[in-house]
């Protein structure tokens, strides 16, 4: 796993060069006239501030000026943002809700995990291989959405909410999210909690199911 903190700050061509193994899984090395390439399947996480100071879209507390903002803005989407499956933005947190701690926890989402990947595995489909490694080929063809979820993933792309990576990127997402909730086929419910999951501020009302 490589996890990148403060994404944002770092350079333009740092962030270009985690394009090529981000979809290759490999690295190309050249050195001296010579050239050597090596695996690199990795699992990407990251984060960032929304900007500099911590405090956009907070008026009162924000002291980015517009260009700041904006510079913050153009690192946070492209090419790399579009290989990125699963987007979360998270709002600040009153303390009484961190007290809460809802939802399921760490043990209760390791074995969540440990079942989907068996499930995975275990379909003959699929030739024991799990959503990430497989080919788009044979993604497309264990992971074919049910009519209504089809229709949803067409109007997401022809809404130019999706480019055809990001549509790959989401069925993989959408056949992961299958797997966890025991589903047999990727449905509706499971490409628009994935749609939700890619773009940040969920899919729009246009879109809903
Ligand atoms: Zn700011």
């Amino acid at each position: 796993m490589l996890f990148l903190d403060e994404l944002s700050e770092l350079s333009r061509s740092a962030l270009k060069a985690l394009r090529e193994p981000l979809e290759e899984h490999s690295v190309i090395i050249v050195r001296g006239g010579r050239c050597s390439t090596h695996p690199a399947r990795f699992l990407l996480l990251a984060a960032t501030n929304p900007c500099r100071c911590g405090h956009a879209g907070e008026s009162d507390r924000c002291r980015c000026s517009d260009s700041d903002l904006a510079r913050y803005a153009r690192k946070g989407s492209g090419p790399l943002l579009d290989r990125l499956d699963l987007r979360v933005e998270l709002p600040p947190a009153p303390i009484q809700r961190l007290r809460e701690r809802g939802g399921i926890n760490s043990a209760r989402a390791r074995e969540l995990v440990h079942e989907a990947r068996e499930r995975q595995v275990a379909c003959s489909l699929r030739g024991g291989a799990r959503n990430a490694v497989h080919s788009e080929r044979a993604l497309r063809s264990v992971a074919r959405p049910d009519a209504r979820g089809q229709e949803l993933l067409e109007r997401a792309l022809a809404g130019g909410m999706l480019s055809a990576r990001g549509a790959l990127r989401l069925l993989r997402a959408a056949s992961t999210i299958a797997d966890v909730s025991a589903c047999e086929r990727v449905g509706a419910d499971n490409i628009a909690s994935a749609l939700a999951l890619r773009c940040a501020h969920g899919a729009p009302a246009a879109l809903a199911i």
